[in-house]
């Protein structure tokens, strides 16, 4: 599997808070796979995907070494080093860059670590919703964090919006819809997607775009008054206030 790499080496696997999302503050392990599709001008984690020579913008204006960022293990290994990690209740959060994009190693490495029943965590996705979990992984799955992306992110609306995925999740009880939101304007943007594929307000929620508290703390004031008037739900980022940008948090 193509997993981050931290700046020490190791593959990019940690146990910290859920900073984010439906589950914000449970105590979980996150493993953080690499590559994505799609390339957002302000991805927190663009060491997943914006290599050197590569033809994407982002607004850090920094490009990445691949075989410093980027290391392949595979799902036993994974596994192994995951158990390591867990303690009994914590969650496991399978993040990115877009891990939907390695579903078949997901699914055997998740096989390989459920042998172990003492430690059989529940499971979370974090994913823009572009691809459409295959139903094996499904099984395992408790909650999908979907982040699908606005206009904001700089993506064209045809690869960052796909129907057939998008429907799915739209359908799914476990699926949460997590929007990153820029500004105001935005919202009309998640309120025609909410029609689209009528998504039950409780399942959606708006989250400050911004990678400093102060950034945070300035709209998510703007959120507030949003979230009142729709009945969405507001999440914070948590592990911004607590570390700021630091990795492996
Ligand atoms: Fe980054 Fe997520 Fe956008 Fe991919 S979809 S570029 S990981 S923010």
């Amino acid at each position: 599997m193509k997993i981050a790499t931290l700046p020490d080496g190791s593959p990019e696997i940690f146990r910290t808070l859920q900073g984010e999302g439906p589950s914000i503050g449970c105590p979980a392990v996150f493993i953080r796979l690499s590559l994505c599709n799609l390339h957002c001008s302000w991805c927190d984690t663009p060491y997943t995907w914006n290599w050197e020579g590569s033809p994407w913008e982002h607004q850090d204006g920094i490009k990445f070494s691949k075989n410093s960022h980027l290391q392949e293990l595979t799902p036993i290994t994974l596994s192994e080093k995951l158990r390591s990690f867990l303690h009994l209740g914590d969650r496991l959060v399978i993040t990115g860059g877009e891990p939907l994009l390695q579903q078949k190693e997901i699914i055997e490495m998740l096989n390989e670590l459920r042998e172990e029943q003492s430690k059989e965590p529940l499971v979370e996705v974090e994913t823009n919703g572009t691809q459409r979990p295959l139903p094996e992984l499904d099984a395992q799955v408790s909650q999908f964090n979907v982040s699908p992306k606005l206009a904001n992110s700089n993506n064209a609306a045809d690869l960052r919006i796909r129907r057939n995925a998008f429907e799915f999740f739209a359908k799914s009880p476990k699926a949460f819809f997590k929007f990153v939101v820029t500004s105001e304007k935005d919202v009309d943007e998640i309120l025609t997607l909410q029609e689209d594929f009528d998504i039950p307000a409780t399942r959606i929620l708006l989250m400050p775009e911004g990678r400093t508290p102060s950034a945070i703390a300035e709209r998510r004031l703007q959120l507030v008054d949003l979230c009142l008037e729709h009945g969405f739900r507001l999440t914070d980022r948590l592990h911004v206030q607590i570390w700021g940008d630091e990795r492996g948090r």
